[in-house]
């Protein structure tokens, strides 16, 4: 481990800190070396709330247990002695004595040569006899007496005092961590507290002007905080306890209040936001005045998160996370964990791993750990890790995936066909029972939906028409939705069918022009007039698609070459598009009519596209396939593909 250099004086650090961005390696390691050896504070839980929590000190039994010899079977106390030359053919008889003792229940009476005392599971031999004999190897006799017909060997069905666990045995070491057969263990013992490592307790704010509280409403330009409530439950998984403060605005004297007061009480500061060294980011700035030795690492080679901030306050780690969610939580798991674990006494996580192979390149920034979520699905031979890329923004790109994938500083690519490793998010790969490669559309919520609700689980992988038809050709998805227009025979979808798919027709989706409601540019038009209109006005702003989106070849259809203002800005969805236009920043665009309808904007009809399926004939025998082509076809899946506004093929 390195240890940190000491600095001159403040500004020379801080220079030195803007300049250097550091290997992830180099920064956890100071970070630890600012942090670690340092003795755990711990605390006295009941036995209730000590789960998952390490024990901070060894546990000796102080008692025996069982803490008396004990039957183990319903049975007689006997002595062995009187038993030693029963038989088949040779009963002895026993006399019962005038008690049972019952679980609970402290015999009285001794156990003389030739008599027996009715003893239940679990209660305590009495004095005088040496074994127990099964009730069901005796045959009563008489009213008070017994015959056996076996021997009996000294001890039989006896669990002697102390033979699970001794008086004065090492029961629990210090930093186990307690967990269900722990406090079982505890409870035999009679045990009902335990000195454990005390949770670090982590206080979590969020800095930014633009965030509110999910419950608030959102106000334009405004997002919900989520880093808030995902580092939260983060520290809560690892064993911290989180002291959420909410979000305060990018102002550097409430921001510095609401820091030091955190810190007079938590073990542990994590914020988020405010960390791309631009002109609003003050947490750097304030932490330089928070305590020494301050900022440790500021830029790690880390993507997503290069922006993570890393730093130590008189003993205390504080830490800034990147703003994006996704880098947030990467950081936050990669870098911040391992932290948080050693400061709650626990080992480093385990995180289930398995290894698959990569369908496409993946780009990779050279000088940077780059992390890559996946979705696995099952290949020919092995996994398939199909990175879900979504841009650091992303939220959902977490709930969709199983994992992630690690392409290393030095490397500037994972080539297709690499196999690797991939960090599960969950202890189990649950590789899906049907899979869906290529152009997502809402109308496909809605037919699987029933398969959902019915147990098949429906993993849908959006990377465009085309690159759905690959990975169907590689048999890496049972369907792949297409939607591609041919050109030549003016067709949709059956021309780019190549042996081994087959097609199954989905569902219409009526494209058209989209403009807020009451523009009299638009209002009443037909989509060529429409178009027209809006090019003769310098004024009007239109929102494009990216290049090959089947939208964009309609569009550029439509415009016959011209270039209008807003032709470069081309978002890749339907629902970019109808936000541009809802929120004003483009007066025009094209969509499909679910999404213009959804959004409350205008409509105008314009060309009816084919959403299809290319279907893997040899994979069209599972279950699952089945029951999605059962779904398609069905009523009730046809109904709300209407209701939505498509028109089922
Ligand atoms: P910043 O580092 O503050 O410039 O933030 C980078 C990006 O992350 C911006 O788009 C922020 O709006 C976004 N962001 C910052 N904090 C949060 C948060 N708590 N929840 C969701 N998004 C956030
Ligand atoms: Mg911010």
């Amino acid at each position: 481990m390195t240890m940190i250099p000491k600095p001159p004086n403040r500004s020379a650090l801080e220079q030195e800190q803007f300049l250097k961005i550091l290997s992830r390696e180099e920064a956890l390691a100071r970070f630890e070396a600012a942090l670690f050896p340092r003795a755990l504070p711990s605390e006295t839980r009941k036995l209730g709330a000590a789960i998952g929590a390490a024990l901070a000190e060894d546990i000796t039994a102080p008692i025996d247990v069982p803490p008396f010899d004990r039957s183990n079977v319903d049975g007689f106390a006997v002595r062995s002695a009187d038993l030693s030359a029963a038989g088949e053919g040779a009963p002895r008889r026993l006399t019962l004595n005038g008690e049972t003792i019952h679980c609970g229940t402290a015999p009285a009476l001794q156990v003389a040569a030739g008599t027996a005392t009715p003893i239940a599971t679990g209660g305590p031999v009495p004095r005088g006899a040496d074994a127990v004999v099964m009730v069901e190897h005796t045959q009563p006799a008489d009213l008070d007496a017994i015959d056996v017909r076996r021997a009996v060997s000294p001890g039989q069905f006896v669990s002697y005092a102390g033979s699970d666990i001794a008086r004065g045995e090492a029961l629990l070491r210090a930093g186990t961590i307690i967990g269900s057969r722990e406090i079982g263990m505890l409870a035999a013992c009679g045990i009902a507290e335990v000195k454990v490592a005390r949770k670090p307790r982590v206080a979590v704010i969020s800095t930014g002007d633009e965030l509110v509280q999910p419950g608030g409403a959102l106000p334009p330009a405004a997002i919900y905080d989520t880093n808030g409530a995902i580092v939260a439950a983060a520290i809560d998984e690892n064993g911290g306890e989180a002291i959420f403060l909410g979000a305060i605005a990018d102002d550097e004297a409430r921001l510095e209040a609401a820091m030091r007061g955190a810190l007079v009480d938590a073990d542990m500061l994590v914020l988020s936001g405010g960390t791309s060294k631009g002109a609003g980011d003050l947490s750097h700035r304030i932490i330089g005045r928070l305590g020494q030795p301050g900022i440790i690492a500021h830029g790690v080679a880390l993507k997503p998160g290069k922006p993570l901030c890393l730093a130590v306050c008189d003993g205390k780690p504080v830490v800034i996370l990147p703003g994006f969610p996704t880098s947030a939580m990467f950081t936050f798991h990669d870098m911040i964990v391992p932290v948080l674990r050693k400061l709650a006494g626990l080992p480093p996580r385990s995180d289930a791993k398995v290894s698959a192979t990569v369908p496409v390149r993946i780009a990779s920034e050279l000088g940077r750990t780059e992390f890559v979520m996946v979705s696995l699905v099952a290949g020919k031979h092995g996994l398939i890790a199909y990175p879900s890329g979504k841009g650091s923004g992303a939220i959902t790109s977490f709930a969709q995936a199983d994992g992630f994938l690690r392409v290393e500083a030095l490397a500037d690519q994972m080539p297709a066909g690499t196999e690797t490793e991939v960090t599960l998010f969950t202890p189990h790969v649950r590789v899906p029972d049907l899979v869906v490669v290529g152009s997502h559309c809402t109308g496909l919520d809605l037919v699987t939906a029933g398969l959902a609700h019915a147990g098949l689980t429906v993993r849908s992988i959006a990377v465009g028409s085309l690159g759905g038809l690959a990975a169907a050709k590689r048999g890496e998805c049972d369907l792949a939705p297409i939607h591609l227009f041919d050109d030549r025979s003016e067709t949709y979808n059956t021309p780019y069918l190549v042996d081994g798919l087959e097609l199954v027709p989905g569902w219409r989706r009526m494209q058209g022009i989209v403009f807020r409601k009451g523009d009299r540019r638009f209002e009443g038009f037909g989509a060529k007039e429409a178009v027209a209109a809006a090019l003769s006005d310098p004024a009007c702003i239109m929102v494009n698609r990216n290049q090959g989106a089947g939208t964009r070849i309609l569009i550029d259809r439509l415009l016959g070459g011209a270039r209008p203002e807003g032709y470069w800005n081309q978002p890749r969805s339907h629902n970019a598009v109808a936000a541009a236009v809802a929120q004003r920043r483009a007066d025009w665009g094209m969509t499909i009519a679910p999404v213009a309808h959804a959004a409350g904007l205008g409509f105008i009809p314009h060309a009816e596209e084919h959403y299809d399926f290319a279907l893997v004939t040899a994979r069209k025998d599972r279950p699952a396939v089945r029951a999605f082509l059962e779904a398609l076809g069905s009523d009730e899946a046809r109904a709300a593909l209407e209701r939505a506004g498509f028109r089922p093929a």
